[in-house]
């Protein structure tokens, strides 16, 4: 729901109050010195937090309004009956939420809505950020999406880093900083990259193939990283968890 809808209910009762008091005939209610409402639903359930948070603004308009004189009943009414009142409530709110002038105004809502509210914009906007960002782009491979992410709870190891970063102890990183004079990987077919050591790496097989025929249940492979996050977390974690990246570069590298 765009944020705007949020502020169509409150904006209406306060602009309701403000035609109610002009257009005094609409309303031709009777005093009955009570407050209506279904007993099985307690007003934090029932009713927006935007709206309960303004009751005590409504109190003093209700204790105005009564002591001019104004017989105030609240009552479940059914609504698009031609009740007057509730249709003006009604194109009001409309207007209001279709309204794009609006200011978003949080300064009236409980903190936890506006906890929500940052909470929701500050990760579409980490998600613009991650889309245009240059940086990252193995780690993107397997995480396209920041609320996808922000989902799951992962143990990070040393091994899951290395494999969705591409930074740590694999050859072409460390031949990158000039620490190995070759990216040349120890089963000695290609360079020593995370593709290659997820996808093509013979002296890693016996991990490889578990993974591969775990994913071979429901997916083709060689399957995408994103995939692997997605449907196949806890193999693609074992997987990291039980290649010895340290032995793999010690073979063809002794100190
Ligand atoms: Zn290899």
């Amino acid at each position: 729901m765009d944020s705007r809808n949020f502020q169509g209910l409150p904006l209406c009762l306060v602009e309701g109050h403000c035609k109610s008091e002009a257009k005094r005939e609409l309303y031709p209610f009777e005093v009955k010195g009570q407050v209506c409402w279904d007993r099985w639903y307690p007003w934090n359930e029932y009713i927006h937090p935007f709206l309960l948070h303004n009751l005590s603004g409504y109190r003093r308009l209700w204790t105005r309004l009564g002591n001019g004189n104004w017989k105030i009943q609240l009552c479940w009414v059914k609504a698009h009956i031609g009740i007057p009142g509730n249709e003006l409530a009604d194109t009001l709110a409309k207007e209001a939420a279709a309204n794009i002038d609006i200011m978003e105004c949080y300064n009236k809502a409980p903190k936890s809505v506006v906890r929500s509210e940052i909470g929701k914009k500050s990760v579409e906007k980490w998600q613009r950020d991650w889309v245009h960002t240059t940086k990252g782009q193995i780690t993107k491979e397997y995480f396209p999406t920041v609320a996808d992410r922000l989902k799951v709870k992962i143990n990070l190891t040393n091994n899951f880093m290395t494999m969705v970063t591409g930074h740590g102890n694999i050859r072409s990183y460390l031949y990158r900083f000039k620490i190995l004079e070759t990216p040349l990987c120890s089963c000695g077919t290609e360079e020593q990259t995370i593709d290659h050591l997820l996808y093509k790496c013979e002296r890693l097989n016996k991990e490889g193939n578990s993974l591969r025929s775990k994913v071979m249940q429901t997916d083709t492979w060689p399957t995408s990283k994103e995939t692997l996050i997605q449907k196949h977390l806890k193999t693609f974690i074992k997987f990291t968890n039980e290649i010895a990246l340290d032995k793999l570069n010690e073979v063809t590298n002794p100190a």
